[in-house]
């Protein structure tokens, strides 16, 4: 249905992980339309969210002008959240805001001697923005002021992942694209619900069943879309994954159905996971996560005897205080079957943004620099100062804080000043009031976003950003595929590109940068200048994306690394051999059971899990400005099994007060036979009845992740 005077712009969908490449059909400066195209992730498919969720783009609430806010306006949390932008802000020449920005920055940098973890001032990158500006974002961070003190969403999502998969594997990096379910025997979905959250993902698990007879096992105390297709749902009580895992692991250990050739070729520490399990029994973990022995041991044969199978997890496994033991335990299930380095097989945690794993290749993380290198590593700091030109010394040996370590130091007072690119804490963070409070605490707080969000209401300069269609960058997705976004519409007003912006700041802080970025989102084929210029300093830092010119880049579109030379055609199957460790071989790591932080009682009698919804993507600042999406799920409601919601005196449609120990929010009940009895589920995607006032900040101690997923709230009629 395209018309003739329609213009025709190939990019990738600005949502979730799975990475849809698309087509803009663009007319007067305006997306008509979105089609699916034929990238490798979707084959032309696109869920909901890619076909209809584009218009935001062209909301009238887009920020077009640079804001600085007034004197006089209020900061406390309470009384700035949408308000009328005019009582907050005064308009500003871009000039002005960069300049008022960068004294701020500099201001609270020189309030104190510290720095490093110890420095005062901390930067939120973001996993929505292209790789080239996280790049840029973490650079500017790291050398403008000599603190590591950088991080992004993934802390919120996979980082308890990511912390077991690099201390088991010595890498974090998904072993398999999703797309192998296809060769897959039998596939295990745990904490996960791809039917919502990775739509066209679960196309091909659902085509796995149907064509190939593939064994689904779901994995998840919520019996969501994909059970009605699965072998096996395993509804287990919340916060009682590693109970269940080690049961499986018990099993096959001690039926004698590890593969003992592949353990002994590949892996550490089988001895010790041994012992460890087998106390493990399915008898005796049965009546502590709630599923029967019989199946757990059905389970954990037909995983361990398949062909082929792989296992797919999500937030329902990272978001916990114990989430990076869960993660320990589906790297040995793998490990000691030999399920692993083979198609069909593998390890893949299912990557939330469009670019989640993009910012954390670029050293969008406070660990870590491009491309994974420690900040203890003093050669990967050398190489990263010269190729940065800053003096010997400005990077630190010791990792920043992370998100919820920074928001904390921000209402402690250490952290003085942040610089905010695309994220929203003041709705994604846990204990929200907590975060507010703190934003509101800083001396200085820029943002730089599409839209006045609940963050950018508490800022002292607001940068107006270029949305997704209005720029060329490169993307990664949850495959490891590097793909191109490509420019498809102006921006409005005088919004400008994040790396514009990144680098404007940089100049100003005395970081002679000269990539010349272009400010209205272009980018040229050569890589002499530009965007194109960042990716090939990129490139220099990160051998997994040594073999991927910029050229190469505009010539195919999208390459999975690891690409070692210009002729290499990627790898999307990795550790086929041996992995990336000192040693070669994985190490297997045991995990105790640990109960989640906080847990229900006779005040807060009921479990409450978070999440997204098919509609709506995490804050809801670009979906809810999608009239599609918007119109199919208009407002924030707690799902409730129905005669949960009858015990409890609750009607579908009416409206409940939910309450945790930080905070209340009031919304719709609605009814799902598929939840636990004595759980409800909120999206946060709603500023109205923001989930997170209400979730535990209670961290990881490894991944620093927040028990997003299990605090203990009380749910009543309003
Ligand atoms: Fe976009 Fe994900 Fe939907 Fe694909 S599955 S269209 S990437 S939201």
């Amino acid at each position: 249905y395209a018309k003739a005077s329609q213009q025709r712009v190939d990019s990738v969908c600005p949502f979730c992980g799975v990475g849809c490449q698309m087509s803009y059909h663009v007319s007067n400066g305006r997306i008509e339309h979105v089609e699916g195209k034929a990238g490798p992730a979707n084959e032309g498919r696109l869920c909901v969210k890619g076909r209809f969720g584009f218009d935001y783009a062209h909301s009238p609430e887009r920020l077009t002008r640079p804001l600085i806010r007034r004197a006089d306006a209020p900061k406390d949390p309470a009384s700035v959240m949408h308000r009328d932008w005019r009582e907050l802000f005064r308009e500003a020449t871009w000039d002005e805001a960069l300049d008022a920005a960068a004294t701020g920055l500099r201001r609270a940098m020189a309030s104190t001697s510290a720095r490093g973890r110890q420095g005062p001032v901390a930067g939120f990158g973001s996993a929505k923005g292209t790789n080239e500006e996280a790049y840029l974002f973490q650079k500017l961070i790291r050398s403008a002021f000599g603190t590591h003190n950088v991080d992004h969403c993934t802390r919120l999502c996979h980082a308890s992942s990511v912390a077991a998969l690099m201390e088991g594997l010595g890498s974090a990096v998904v072993t398999n694209p999703l797309r192998d379910v296809v060769h897959a025997d039998v596939v295990l979905i745990i904490g996960a619900n791809p039917a919502q959250n990775h739509p066209v993902g679960a196309t091909w698990i659902k085509n796995a069943i149907q064509q190939r007879g593939m064994k689904l096992v779901l994995i998840d105390p919520r019996r969501t879309e994909l059970a009605r297709q699965a072998w096996k749902h395993l509804g287990f009580k919340s916060g009682t994954d590693v109970a269940l895992l080690n049961a499986l692991l018990h099993t096959i250990i001690f039926e004698g159905l590890a593969n003992t050739a592949y353990i002994e070729q590949h892996t550490l520490d089988f001895a010790r996971l041994k012992a460890h399990v087998a106390d493990f029994s399915p008898e005796a973990m049965a009546p502590v996560c709630g599923i029967d022995a019989t199946t757990l041991r059905e389970v954990a044969r037909a995983y361990a005897t398949a062909g082929s199978a792989m296992i797919l997890w999500g937030m329902g496994v990272s978001q916990h205080t114990h989430g990076t033991d869960n993660a320990r335990c589906l790297i040995a299930l793998s490990l000691i079957t030999g399920q692993i380095g083979r198609p069909g097989t593998g390890l893949h945690p299912l990557r939330g943004q469009n670019n989640v794993q993009g910012a954390s290749d670029a050293g969008l993380i406070p660990m870590v620099l491009p491309d994974y290198h420690r900040v203890s590593e003093p050669a990967a700091r050398a190489k990263a100062e010269r190729l940065w030109g800053v003096p010997a010394g400005t990077l630190g040996s010791e990792p920043g804080l992370t998100v919820v370590e920074i928001v904390n130091a921000a209402y402690d007072g250490q952290i003085r000043a942040m610089l905010i690119q695309g994220e929203n804490p003041a709705m994604s963070d846990p204990d929200a009031h907590h975060a507010r409070e703190a934003l509101a605490r800083l001396d200085h707080l820029v943002v730089q976003d599409i839209f006045l969000t609940e963050t950018a209401c508490l800022a002292d300069v607001v940068l107006p950003a270029t949305a997704w269609p209005e720029k060329t960058g490169s993307v990664t997705n949850t495959d490891r595929c590097v793909q191109l976004g490509r420019k498809a519409v102006p921006a409005p007003g005088e919004a400008r590109a994040d790396a514009w912006i990144t680098e404007q700041l940089a100049r100003r802080l005395g970081l002679g940068w000269a990539y010349d970025v272009a400010p209205d989102g272009t980018a040229s084929v050569d890589a002499d200048h530009g965007i194109g210029a960042v990716f090939e300093e990129m490139r220099a830092l990160m051998p997994s994306i040594a073999g991927l010119s910029w050229a190469r880049l505009q010539r195919e579109g999208a390459v999975t690394y690891p690409v070692d030379n210009e002729s290499d055609p990627g790898h999307p199957v990795v550790f086929t051999d041996h992995f990336p460790t000192p040693t070669g071989r994985a190490t297997l790591v045991p995990s105790a059971l640990t109960p989640p932080a906080e847990t229900p009682d006779a005040d807060y009698p009921l479990v409450l899990i978070t999440g997204r919804q098919l509609e709506h993507w995490h804050t809801g600042s670009m979906t809810r400005r999608s009239q599609v999406l918007d119109a199919v799920e208009p407002g924030p409601v707690v799902s409730l099994h129905p005669e949960t919601a009858a015990r409890l005196g609750l009607v579908a449609g009416e409206v409940a007060q939910v309450r945790s120990r930080r905070g209340s929010v009031a919304l719709a009940v609605r009814f799902d036979a598929g939840m636990p009895r004595d759980t409800a589920f909120i999206p946060f995607a709603y500023a109205e009845a923001a989930a997170n006032l209400l979730t535990n900040p209670a961290l990881d101690p490894v991944g620093k992740i927040a028990e997003l997923k299990y605090c203990a709230v009380d749910v009543r009629p309003m």
